[in-house]
């Protein structure tokens, strides 16, 4: 986990960075762009450049994208609403009680796992999801499969970028050596 996350701040990093020089020694900003533009996922990569980059600009794109992966994967065009509190869910996912932290401060003074996330992400409960997406609470099961389905979108969508960032650095580096 906080492996993953190192390696998303540098590539946050190099999202926003204006020094794009080449370095013989060591993956230099450039490298993570280029390899951002060769992950294969134009979606993850655009979530990823929302969450951890901050760049609002790219907002639209995301829902857009996520969008035609809905309709393609279902056949039907998804809820916009489901959609926008989706995006919320994965934006803000930092847990209420430790702060993203993973741990709070136990008796005895040492750092225990959080209970309330399990040391993992924010998890939103159905009353939440409802109102985020602007659905009566009462109807909600009836939309909550797709809500999901958009959450796994976006899941497979920052997997599949990840994945295709590390083999693009990997590649760079083997033909580095
Ligand atoms: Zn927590």
């Amino acid at each position: 986990m906080n492996r993953m996350y190192g390696s998303r701040r540098r590539e946050a990093r190099a999202i926003n960075s204006r020094n794009l020089q080449w370095s013989d020694t060591d993956f230099a900003d450039v490298d993570y762009v280029a390899a951002r533009a060769m992950s294969g996922s134009p979606l993850g990569s655009s979530l990823e450049r929302l969450k951890f980059g901050m760049d609002r600009s790219v907002y639209g794109s995301c829902v857009e994208l996520l969008a035609e992966k809905f309709l393609r994967r279902t056949r039907r065009a998804a809820r916009m609403s489901l959609i926008h509190a989706a995006l919320h869910e994965y934006l803000d996912d930092q847990c209420t009680v430790c702060g993203g932290k993973e741990s709070v401060a136990a008796d005895n003074d040492a750092a225990a796992k959080c209970a309330a996330c399990d040391g993992g992400a924010r998890t939103y409960t159905a009353t939440e999801r409802a109102r985020m997406s602007s659905i009566a609470a009462d109807s909600w099961r009836r939309h909550e499969a797709d809500y999901l389905l958009i959450r796994d979108c976006i899941r497979s969508a920052t997997g599949s970028h990840r994945k295709g960032m590390a083999r693009a650095l990997s590649d760079a580096f083997e033909s580095d050596a």
